[in-house]
């Protein structure tokens, strides 16, 4: 299984990290050509504004439309945001791969960043939020996995996930697995 992460800007290396440790090969995605190559597609956090300009002068928008049709695409963070339906930004292009709304930098600035512990079926899990996006709301095909203050902060659609906190910052990788078994039974329903 190849991971795709793209590796535009933003907190992609750690992801990279995140998947080599779980013994999963991972491939930096910066063009369609490279995407091809992949079982799933990471989109990191990062600042959505300048990965939407990124992604389109790489050619990636049809390319990752296309490429979610059949495999798995997770984001987290600005990777959420860039995967939702609609933004309160029009800076940011979304890509609509989940039926969500939802505003950037909901959660507070920066200094407002924050660690919590989720609960994601029955696991404890230690989240770190920053500058994070708030869901406004969801359309029927989108399941929540993981709430916060009673709003969604984990969530998935068919084969794809988004988080709005990081889960490659902190050593569990209860999350990636979880996209990893998406990989793996979209290989299965293929
Ligand atoms: N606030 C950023 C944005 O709107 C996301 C922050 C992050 O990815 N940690 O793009």
């Amino acid at each position: 299984m190849t991971v795709g992460v793209l590796s535009l800007q933003g907190a992609f290396s750690l992801h990279h990290d995140m998947l080599r440790l779980n013994n999963v090969t991972s491939l930096s995605v910066r063009d369609p050509d490279e995407l091809m190559k992949c079982d799933g597609l990471i989109i990191p956090g990062g600042e959505s504004s300048v990965l939407s300009k990124l992604i389109m002068k790489n050619n990636l928008i049809d390319a990752i439309k296309a490429f979610s049709e059949s495999k798995p695409v997770f984001g987290t963070c600005a990777g959420m945001i860039i995967m939702s339906k609609n933004t309160n930004d029009k800076k940011v292009c979304s890509l609509n791969l989940i039926d969500i709304d939802l505003n950037r930098n909901a959660w507070g600035r920066q200094i407002d960043s924050f660690n919590t512990n989720l609960t994601i079926f029955d696991y404890s899990f230690n989240a770190i939020f920053i500058r994070a996006p708030k869901i406004n709301s969801i359309g029927d095909s989108v399941k929540v996995l993981s709430e916060y203050k009673g709003n969604p902060v984990l969530v998935s659609s068919g084969i794809h996930l988004a988080s709005s906190f990081h889960p490659e910052l902190t050593n569990d990788p209860f999350v990636h697995n979880l996209f990893i078994d998406n990989i793996l039974h979209s290989y299965e329903s293929a």
